[in-house]
């Protein structure tokens, strides 16, 4: 019998069109009464913690990524980042912040990737798991031949590891990976019993339901019932016997406790299986568990031993903005470290947005050699840097620069009859007048283009007559903020740059 036939659902959001299609996503987390012995114990020792006074709990995170035997279907690091970007949104009441434990473990293995059931992966956990860290193994989830759509992810008991699948790994999904970290630190679903139990009006309501072990089913008064002792265990999550979800995040069932009265379960619970809600929240209860948890695993505490990086942006040396690279050969591209930094995510596209990617790679210095030739042909790149490190990853700043692979193209640094410009102050205060003194042995029209260090336009002069001999043209920088930027006069028939440092 598949005990997880019936379980489902949290994440409406990411995947609205492919859910109500498929009806059912599933948590195969298997939570045993010897679990529920040590939710009791934390239950117990969390009355004596305080969630609002606690210093920031640091949590320290493993993450193997798994690709087929042939190295591919990884899921993107920049994933990993955002799935951690979340975890800290949604642990952030109770002080809990995840930080990167030891580099990215990369395992490629066909049949781990493709898990076929939520059991399988004892042997490769035992190879690759860490003891001081929380272990996250990210592939394909395939119980029941039901690739992404199946089993979403579990906390494994036994092996003490969570698995997820890969596309629920990201920022959008806000119920996924902090569920099954719920359940890594004791929680139980709020409706623990009735897993695989859908509620029957027909029939009278039961005192216990069975999923494999005998549980107590929770009475929905508080002041005389038996919270405590029954459900989840925890009196500040109302009863709820609901394994099989209900869309708009609302329940309009009619069930009632053996008591008769009627239950009202709260769909917005992390630890609940109802979808489509705005937030998912844990309880303040759940919140103490949880603390008490990490509290006895010492094996797992640690503190980062990085500062967090304030400045992400990386200011980019080669290739400058426009210039010309010899795509026939391997390039290496140069950046400025960025302070604290210790790793850098480096793409190169033939988008600006970079979401084709070309070449791609992690580096621990400010440079990156292509893999290749650049010969897919084309004339125009991109090239973005991401720094990041153990705490800081959850950040959006891109430095972007662009490249020309034709010499003969816009990108090659000439124009004919202008040899060189010069541009006056530099540095430059943002309260002052940018000027540019331009000699030319001919007539021609060009455009000035300002770009900041990212790659952003951020002043245009278009369509500027340049006279043969001495010209003068002036750029307004008024509130540019301080920073790297390029000033790049540009026509068809080429482009070329100067660097600028503007100052507060
Ligand atoms: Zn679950």
């Amino acid at each position: 019998m598949n005990k997880f036939s019936s379980i489902l659902v949290l994440f409406a959001l990411i995947f609205p069109t492919y859910i109500f299609a498929q009806g059912h996503t599933q948590c195969g987390t298997f939570t045993t009464p010897s679990e529920i012995d040590r939710l009791k114990r934390n239950i117990q020792a969390s009355k004596s913690i305080n969630v609002a006074n606690r210093d920031v709990t640091w949590v320290p995170l493993q993450w193997h990524l798994i690709a087929r035997t042939n190295g591919t279907g990884r899921i993107k690091e920049e994933q990993i980042f955002e799935s951690m970007c979340r975890l800290n949104l949604e642990f952030e009441p109770m002080n809990m912040q995840f930080f990167i434990h030891e580099e990215f473990n990369y395992i490629n293995n066909d049949d781990f990737y493709n898990l076929e059931s939520t059991g399988a992966g004892g042997f490769q956990y035992f190879l690759h798991k860490v003891p001081d860290a929380v272990n996250l193994f990210v592939g394909q989830i395939n119980v029941g031949g039901n690739t992404g759509g199946g089993v979403a992810g579990f906390y494994s008991p036994s092996d003490d590891v969570i698995h997820l699948d890969r596309s629920y790994v990201n920022f959008t999904d806000e119920a996924t990976v902090p569920h099954e970290v719920g359940h890594f630190f004791s929680l139980p679903h709020t409706f623990y019993g009735w897993e695989t139990t859908v509620y029957d009006p027909s029939q009278p309501t039961p005192t216990s339901v069975n999923w494999g072990f005998w549980n107590p089913v929770e009475l929905v008064d508080r002041e005389n019932g038996n919270c405590e002792n029954a459900g989840d265990y925890f009196c500040d999550t109302p009863a709820d016997y609901i394994s099989q979800g209900g869309s708009g995040c609302s329940y309009n069932g009619n069930a009632v406790d053996p008591d008769g009265v009627a239950i009202d379960p709260d769909e917005t619970n992390m630890m609940s299986y109802f979808f489509g809600c705005d937030d998912y929240l844990f309880s303040e209860d759940q919140q103490a568990a949880v603390l008490a948890d990490f509290d006895g695993r010492p094996a797992i505490h640690s503190i980062p031993t990085v500062a967090p990086i304030t400045d992400f942006e990386a200011n980019l040396n080669y290739p400058i903005w426009g210039e010309y690279v010899n795509a026939n050969n391997a390039a290496t591209f140069t950046w400025e470290e960025v302070p604290n930094a210790t790793h850098y995510v480096v793409i190169i596209s033939p988008v600006s947005s970079l979401d084709i990617v070309h070449d791609r790679a992690i580096v621990t210095t400010n440079s990156f050699t292509t893999s290749g030739e650049l010969t897919d042909g084309r004339e125009n790149y991109y090239w973005g840097v991401y720094a990041y490190n153990a705490v800081s990853y959850c950040h959006n700043e891109v430095s972007k620069g662009q490249f020309s692979t034709d010499e003969n193209s816009v990108g090659v640094k000439e124009i004919s009859g202008v040899n060189d410009f010069v541009v006056m102050p530099n540095p430059i205060s943002n309260t002052d007048e940018l000027t540019l003194f331009i000699d030319s042995e001919r007539a021609v029209d060009v455009d000035f283009k300002l770009y900041s260090a990212t790659g952003k336009n951020v002043r245009s002069l278009l369509n500027n007559k340049i006279n043969q001999g001495k010209n003068q043209f002036s750029m307004n920088i008024n509130e540019l903020p301080a920073g790297m930027y390029y000033l790049s006069v540009q026509n068809k028939e080429g482009v070329l740059n100067k660097k600028i440092m503007i100052l507060d």
